[in-house]
């Protein structure tokens, strides 16, 4: 590990990264290497998921390639140093801010996408121009094997390298003197990468969980929020970081929502869902029983029923929960769906402005007054009107938490941006010198 990142760093020293052409080769070679290694992905995600193939394409290899394509459209004119203007103090200089990578960056990942989002930090880090070492859940061994395997077969490890292993090892890795780690994983790990990178003053981006509401409310279309609502949160089995968490919907509409819900459950995976071959599994025992134990909060009004053989679990809705209740108390990241109710929007405003910031809010509801109160009273991370998910696909979108969900952001430009230092540069004339600066000069009040 210690061999890898002086080995990286020297390396970076070297130069080799930084040229627009060495970067946009590299973009290159990962979306070769993501087609070549299509099936071996798609069947690892199968061993430790159960993807559908369909999901394990669109959600991590189809997601990637966009990612790709849409840095090397850009990547020349994101390079470029930018221009700023200067106070007239700073007459006859000129002043620009450079865009420099930071050096060996260090990206640890989840289980729930293992692929992509192991893989869309190195993009950004690769178009920044930096080295880097990717930790890979240690929940979904045969992809993270894949993962290392096609690495290998791509790169050399001093510059881009794969370290397996579980928590020891991650801590081990982040002791090191790297120039950046970006996290993704749940809030308490987060705490503990942040309070290890603060001993040596490393800087982070955390992307974290947490609790994201969908609030329905009576003025929307009920049947298409279902549809949308039923997609986001069933696949991957509910285990996506911007699933939404629980409904919070206006009394007058809950019993058509779930009905709504109920249809679409059966539409998207038939009657028996445990024995669809495209739906999904849960990870691992331990999150199986965490998820199982849910069951038991208010009244199971769809689904419930699980088996620990294939760790699965159908998708289930909740209804008659109240915040006390055991589900109500953390992030799911399961296909658990608790449905709570409001008779106005300030109660959901409170409510929610109560607890930590959440990851994404989704709003259902044709106003565009209330449309614009719910973004106006609620910090949030990122998130949708009228659908679930969307926003994270759109590159143009920085994706990223806020408070306890997380900080700093990526995807498209944003990944560009948080793998660059801006260096800011006064480039001064030597033709002329301006005295008022100096001691004893007669202009120096003038500028006080
Ligand atoms: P996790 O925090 O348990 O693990 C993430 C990574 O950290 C893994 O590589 C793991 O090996 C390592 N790790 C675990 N414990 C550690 C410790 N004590 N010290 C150092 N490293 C440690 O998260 P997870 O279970 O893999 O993923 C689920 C969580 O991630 C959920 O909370 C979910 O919301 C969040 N998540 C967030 C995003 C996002 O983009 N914001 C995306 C996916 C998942």
């Amino acid at each position: 590990m210690n061999a890898t990142v002086k080995l990286q760093k020297s390396w970076f020293k070297e130069g080799h990264t930084k040229s627009y052409n060495f970067r946009k080769e590299q973009l290159v070679k990962v979306k070769k290497m993501l087609t070549t290694f299509e099936k071996p992905i798609i069947n690892a995600l199968k061993f430790d998921l159960n993807k559908s193939e369909y999901e394990a394409y669109a959600s991590e290899i189809a997601f990637l390639k966009s990612e790709i394509d849409h840095h090397l459209k850009q990547l020349k004119s994101w390079m470029q140093p930018t221009k700023v203007k200067a106070p007239l103090t700073h007459t006859g200089s000129k002043n620009f801010i450079r865009k420099e990578p930071y050096g060996t960056v260090l990206v640890i990942a989840p289980w729930n996408y293992p692929i992509q989002l192991a893989l869309a930090p190195v993009i950004g880090a690769v178009a920044a121009g930096n080295t880097v070492i990717i930790k890979p859940s240690e929940l979904t061994p045969t992809v993270s094997w894949v993962l290392k395997k096609m690495i290998e077969q791509y790169f050399p490890a001093h510059y881009i390298a794969v370290v397996e292993g579980d928590k020891n090892v991650t801590q081990e890795l982040i002791d090191q003197p790297l120039d950046y780690i970006f996290f993704t994983g749940s809030v308490p790990v987060g705490k503990v990468i942040m309070e290890k990178a603060s001993k040596r003053l490393i800087p982070i981006t955390l992307e974290l969980g947490g609790k994201s509401p969908a609030i329905i409310h009576k003025d929307t279309s009920i049947d298409l929020a279902a549809k949308r609502i039923v997609w986001g949160k069933f696949t991957n089995a509910g285990q996506t970081c911007i699933a939404p968490d629980y409904l919070y919907v206006h009394h007058e509409v809950k019993a058509d929502l779930i009905q709504a819900l109920k249809k679409y459950i059966r539409e998207f995976y038939g009657d028996r869902p445990l024995e669809n071959p495209e739906y999904t599994k849960i990870v691992n025992h331990s999150h199986f029983n965490r998820l199982t134990s849910y069951l038991e909060s208010g009244t199971v009004v769809s689904g419930g029923t699980t088996d620990d053989q294939v760790h699965k679990i159908e998708p289930t809705i909740l209804d008659q929960v109240t915040w006390s209740d055991a589900v109500m108390q953390d992030e799911i990241f399961g296909p658990v769906l608790p449905v709570l109710t409001y008779a106005d929007l300030d109660e959901v405003i409170t409510q929610i402005n109560e607890r930590p910031k959440p990851l994404a809010l989704y709003y259902f509801g044709e106003k565009d007054e209330d449309q614009q109160l719910i973004m106006d009273s609620i910090s949030f991370g990122g998130g949708c009107i009228n659908d679930t998910l969307y926003h994270i696909i759109n590159p143009h979108l920085p994706f990223g938490g806020v408070g306890e969900s997380g900080m700093g952001s990526y995807h498209g430009r944003a990944s560009f941006d948080t793998f660059t230092h801006e260096k800011s540069i006064t480039k001064q004339t030597t033709k002329f010198d301006q005295s008022f600066r100096y001691p004893g000069s007669p202009f120096r009040l003038a500028v006080m």
